[in-house]
């Protein structure tokens, strides 16, 4: 039996340490006692709870759920750290009160994932997956060039609203501005952004063609895209969500989709993840769908797991994280 204090690791980051050309998780390796999850499917909670237990440090996934009764289940936990910018994955008020440090990935992500917002608002727009299965079936072939086949909707001179002026939410308005769309905003402080014009939740929802989901998922924000906000859409508006899934009332949204009042849609995100194979969305031509990519590129990948580790170091070292979701927790010096 080893004394070193403990890590648990709940991903090995094996294939992005092949991409990265060095093992990324080595700073924590050479340091600590390091427990890591090398298989390819997903530890259960109990699984889980049971390796994290020893640990004074805990590198996690978002759908790792870290709940009071985890961190209850942890004694020696320091510091937490997260492979994401979200956190609503992790009881941050349990870890708090605890005075353990959560780590997470902001920053890094930020462009990469407003390019797939935008992606999915362009898809969604110009009906790019409906056209692509269309010729993958073989329809195309002996057919016509028809005149009216997958008419869309522009996007230059046309509204788009967004939810959420954090980093990735003004990204997204930079995006917008280069491809000619008038850009309103709405967040919970009021930010004032470049060439974005602020209005309430109601007004921003019944102005835009197309709106954007950049909120973090909280309490105040679950559910916020209900069935009476998606009512305020304009009809035909198209709705792209790659913040929470919780954010949006899915049933609402396969009602807004069956009945025409939307157009469509473009989520990266579900209220369940991994989606169900019957996910009531999936019978919807007009709905993108994509599985959580939003920061899936290479580059970002690897920057995210050099964050999500230099956070578990920092914390364990008894330094300030260089990104940390609780900087009111006192850093307790080794
Ligand atoms: P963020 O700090 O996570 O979120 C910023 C926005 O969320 C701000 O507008 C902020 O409002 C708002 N917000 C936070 N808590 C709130 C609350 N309780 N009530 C109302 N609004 C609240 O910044 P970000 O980096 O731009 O990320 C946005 C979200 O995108 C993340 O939280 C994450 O869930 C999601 N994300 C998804 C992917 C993906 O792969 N699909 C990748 C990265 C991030 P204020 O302006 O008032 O502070």
């Amino acid at each position: 039996m080893t004394s070193n204090p403990r890590v648990f690791a709940s991903h090995g980051m094996e294939s992005l340490s092949v991409l990265a050309g060095r093992d990324l998780l080595s700073p924590l390796r050479e340091r600590w006692d390091c427990r890591v999850w090398e298989h390819a499917r997903r530890p259960v909670p109990e699984e889980f709870k049971a390796l994290a237990h020893p640990a004074e440090g805990l590198l996690c996934l978002l759908t790792d759920r870290v709940d009071q009764d985890l961190i209850q289940a942890c004694p020696r936990l320091r510091a937490i750290s997260s492979f994401s910018v979200g956190v609503d994955h992790i009881d941050l008020v349990a870890a708090t009160d605890r005075g353990i440090l959560v780590g997470n990935t902001p920053g890094v992500l930020t462009e990469t994932t407003a390019d797939l917002a935008f992606a999915l608002l362009l898809a969604a727009a110009r009906r790019v997956g409906e056209a692509s299965d269309f010729l993958r079936r073989g329809e195309w072939a002996g057919g016509h060039w028809e005149i009216d086949a997958f008419v869309g909707k522009d996007l230059h001179g046309a509204t788009l609203g967004i939810i959420g002026l954090g980093p990735i939410g003004q990204a997204v308005a930079r995006r917008a501005q280069g491809f000619g769309l008038r850009v309103l905003g709405w967040s919970r402080s009021g930010r004032e952004v470049p060439g974005v014009r602020g209005l309430a939740l109601p007004e921003l929802l019944a102005e835009s063609d197309f709106v954007s989901v950049h909120v973090a998922l909280a309490a105040e924000t679950r559910g916020l895209l209900d069935a009476r906000a998606l009512a305020q859409m304009k009809p035909g508006a198209v709705l792209v969500n790659t913040a929470r899934g919780g954010i949006v009332d899915e049933v609402a949204l396969a009602n807004a989709l069956r009945s025409g009042h939307l157009g469509a849609v473009g989520l990266d995100v579900f209220a369940q993840e991994p989606a169900a194979g019957d996910h009531p969305l999936l019978e919807f031509p007009n709905a993108v769908l994509t599985p959580h990519i939003g920061s899936a590129s290479i580059g970002t990948r690897i920057r995210m797991a050099e964050l999500a580790v230099d956070n578990l170091v920092a914390g364990l070292d008894g330094h300030r994280m260089p990104q940390c979701a609780n900087p009111e927790v006192v850093v307790k010096r080794n």
